[in-house]
């Protein structure tokens, strides 16, 4: 297992510049070509550009999973503001949320500004479960993203009211590559390796991540992680 997680860990790190290379291309091509290029040229380029993107994020999660399976992950504690990183997730994923019409509400508590943890990780939790409450809504459908203090803890709720998990694929969501049955049929574009990595970051900033769904109804991700990570 070793061996295998270590050549997942080189060949997915081996991958990451030529693909790199691939989206500049296919960036300058759409960007200087803009005029010169016909309709069809122009759907091409676009298809390539969204495929480099899929590819690029399949690769980032493999070498993801293969750093938590070897263990390899050395925690970087530092100040974090939790309400840029999450207007930054929201941000970045605008493309999405306005191709589907999805309206994105923010509760945050005040009293809850900066945070000692480490951002990579957080941002990757955070990340992926706003991703899947956007991927797994219905069009034009509501995700609200909520985060309090509790005690010494951050709480963050990431709450969604579409397909939601059947209740015989509950137990096993957070496995590797386990995608419930609903998920299966209606959206065909997963790995079902995103909450096995939000579950490695949770449990390495010290936290947990827990969740509530009903099929058909929704579902509410939480996740708690201390204020203040020590190592
Ligand atoms: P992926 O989304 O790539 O399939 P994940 O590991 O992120 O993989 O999620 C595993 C499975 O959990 C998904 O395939 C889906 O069945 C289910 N799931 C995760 N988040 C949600 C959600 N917000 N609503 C409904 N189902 C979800």
């Amino acid at each position: 297992d070793t061996a295998k997680s270590e050549f997942v860990s080189l060949a997915s790190h081996q991958l990451r510049t030529p693909i790199a290379g691939m989206r500049w291309s296919a960036e300058l091509l759409l960007m200087d070509g803009a005029e010169s290029l016909s309709k069809q040229q122009r759907r091409y380029a676009d298809r390539l550009l969204s495929n480099v993107q899929r590819m690029a994020n399949l690769v980032d999660d493999f070498l993801q999973v293969s750093r938590f399976d070897l263990g390899t992950r050395i925690l970087q504690p530092e100040v974090v503001d939790i309400q840029k990183l999450i207007n930054d997730v929201v941000g970045e994923q605008s493309l999405m949320t306005s191709s589907k019409q999805i309206v994105v509400e923010r509760h945050v508590d005040d009293s809850v500004s900066e945070i000692v943890t480490d951002e990579k990780l957080l941002r990757m939790i955070v990340t992926n479960l706003y991703n899947n409450a956007i991927k797994y809504s219905h069009n034009g459908g509501v995700v609200e993203i909520t985060y309090f203090r509790e005690g010494e803890d951050l709480v963050i709720e990431i709450k969604d009211y579409g397909m939601g998990i059947p209740v015989e694929d509950q137990s096993r969501i957070f496995t590797k590559v386990f995608r419930a049955s609903n998920a299966l049929r209606e959206v065909p574009d997963g790995t079902g390796l995103g909450l096995y990595i939000v579950k490695k970051a949770a449990q390495t900033l010290r936290g947990r991540v827990t969740f509530n769904s009903s099929e058909n109804v929704g579902t509410t991700f939480t996740v708690v992680i201390p204020l203040t990570l020590s190592v």
